[in-house]
């Protein structure tokens, strides 16, 4: 008799909507984490001062609001005490010279706005809208379907009978394109350029790479039509909701449990051996939640293809990051257009040519010297994560190497390449600066600064390898039909009954819960007849 029907491994909320669909579809589940908590990148914690808030790491939901996981269980996370808040005020890109552009949404909110930097982008933004929403069910398709499997094949068939041949190739070019390319040819204005750019850096892309176009596209039409939600109280009570979802059919989640191997036998798996030597025997399935270079070099020894396993083990990652955390006293006064303090999430950037200058330096091995700087305010929505008064900022920064081999400013020492405390602090200072530029209070409001390295983030997260918040590159040969890599495409693996889920696999990272939802569904789609097998079997 196996201890379980399937054992997910690691918490991130892959695993946690993956456990869940399949605890509700009637399976005995059992998620093990090996660290302190449950959650992944999705942490929420007093970082800096007491009652100050902060998700540590991620913080923004719109893959979640808008996925497929969150559409079925909805209604129960909102039973154990979800709750979404939204803003009109999605996103805004606010360059050196003071000047900002906003992202609403509201279609012609955005028309207006587009044209009130260059007269005619309005029209462009309209015909963007006007070409993107007849096809997005397909191109959401691209993002939330098995693309290895019969459904993917469907998705084909789909787009093929709905845009013929020619209009399937267009369709083509259209995901390959780079936002370079996108964005020149659709709008005039440098400013409604900056205003989207940015964003491929959420997707883990730059600009000048590869689909980078598509995702901008796909980001964009998001953000209006979805806006940037965020759950109440913080990040965390999007786990804590799951977690209870899960316990509440029967499932279990625990942590401080490091799975060291999955056991195979007769070329399936049977269960997962921890770290202490401890065996959990599963029945149906187990589930990895962890990177192709942690599964081919750690959890699987033994008989393999050859080329899955060197490929697997030589699985790149993409840019490093660095998080910083602001707790202030009072909230930041922005300088020039007020609506910047309404706004969720502020790119600060000099524009296109500015994300790809800092997209290529870090890629270099240099500290950018005009970095995107991400500025996040939650408390734009959700006053309760800090004191009444007070103020609370979320930095991101998505353009850094992992082996530091110089400043492309010139100005900082960077030592033997590696991610000191030093080296942080005084990266973090640079930005600090950058943002007191444009925001004057910053710095008499500052009660306590936390910064989080490239080395912080892998030390946290064994998923975050390098410091790579979307674990692994997503480069065109690692990215969609590819993803985690082309020899071993999808989520299924050389093993029988081992499934790879999470940020490495497809549709990617962030917290739409894609490869989860993917798993799961496959799962309970088994017919009833071969289940009631495998039971008398057990
Ligand atoms: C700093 C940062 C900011 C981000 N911001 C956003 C955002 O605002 N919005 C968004 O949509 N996305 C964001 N992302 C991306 C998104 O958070 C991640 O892609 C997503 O959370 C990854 O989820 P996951 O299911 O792949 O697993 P992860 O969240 O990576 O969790 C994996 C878990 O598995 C555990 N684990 C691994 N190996 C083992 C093992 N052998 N035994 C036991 N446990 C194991 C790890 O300890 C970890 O807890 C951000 C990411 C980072 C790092």
């Amino acid at each position: 008799m196996a201890d379980h029907d399937a054992i997910i491994v690691g918490s991130g909320i892959n695993s946690l909507a993956c456990a869940a669909l399949l605890a509700r579809g009637g399976w005995n589940v059992c998620v093990l984490e090996r660290s302190a908590t449950l959650g992944g990148a999705i942490q929420t914690a007093e970082l800096t001062e007491p009652g100050y808030l902060h998700d540590v790491f991620s913080a923004w939901h719109p893959l979640w609001v808008g996925g497929a996981a969150h559409a079925e269980l909805a209604d129960e996370l909102a039973a154990h005490g979800l709750e979404y808040l939204n803003t009109g005020h999605p996103s805004a890109t606010l360059y050196p010279d003071g000047e900002a552009a906003f992202l609403f949404r509201d279609a012609d909110a955005n028309a207006a706005e587009l044209d009130r930097h260059s007269e005619g982008d309005g029209d462009a933004w309209r015909r963007v809208l006007d070409g993107f929403l007849p096809t997005a069910d397909l191109a959401f398709g691209v993002l939330g379907t098995e693309l290895w499997s019969r459904e993917g094949l469907g998705l084909g068939i789909k787009s093929f009978r709905r845009l013929g041949a020619r209009g399937l190739v267009e369709f083509t070019g259209n995901v390959l394109t780079t936002s370079r390319d996108w964005l020149t040819d659709n709008f005039a204005s440098g400013r409604a350029h900056g205003l989207l750019a940015p964003w491929v850096l959420h997707t883990g892309l730059g600009p000048d790479a590869a689909t980078s176009g598509f995702m901008t596209q796909v980001i964009a039409v998001a953000i209006q039509e979805g806006g940037m939600p965020i759950p109440r109280g913080g990040g965390a009570k999007l786990v804590d909701a799951l977690v209870a979802l899960i316990r509440e059919h029967g499932g279990v989640c625990e942590t401080g449990r490091d799975v060291d191997q999955v056991v195979v036998s007769g070329g399936e798996a049977s269960g997962i051996r921890l770290a202490d030597g401890e065996v959990v025997s599963a029945a149906r399935a187990v589930i990895a939640n962890v990177t192709p270079t942690q599964l081919y070099r750690r959890l699987l020894d033994g008989d393999l293809p050859a080329d899955v396993a060197e490929r697997g083990k030589r699985f790149r990652y993409g840019r490093s990051e660095m998080q910083i955390h602001f707790a202030l006293s009072e909230p930041p006064r922005w300088d020039g257009d007020e609506r910047l303090g309404r706004t969720a999430i502020v790119h600060l950037t000099p524009g296109l040519d500015g994300v790809s200058r800092a997209v290529n330096e870090a890629e270099r091995g240099l500290l950018p010297a005009e970095a995107t700087v991400v500025v996040g305010q939650p408390l734009t929505m959700d006053p309760s994560r800090a004191p009444d008064g007070a103020g609370l900022l979320w930095i991101q920064l998505q353009e850094l190497p992992w082996e530091v081999k110089g400043d492309a400013a010139g100005e900082l020492e960077t030592g033997a390449g590696e991610w000191s405390e030093d080296l942080r602090e005084r990266y973090a200072d640079r930005i600090q600066a950058r943002l007191a530029a444009h925001i004057p209070n910053l710095e008499s409001s500052l009660r306590r600064r936390v910064a989080l390295s490239p080395a912080d983030l892998q030390a946290a997260n064994i998923n975050l390898q390098q410091g790579d918040p979307y674990s692994g590159s997503l480069a065109l040969d690692q990215n969609l039909l590819w993803r985690p890599f082309p020899a071993n495409p999808g989520h299924a693996t050389p093993v029988g009954r081992l499934w790879q889920i999470g940020a490495s696999t497809h549709p990617g990272p962030g917290l739409g819960a894609g490869s989860g939802t993917l798993v799961a569904k496959q799962l309970l789609k088994e017919p009833l007849l071969a289940r009631a097998r495998k039971r008398l079997r057990r």
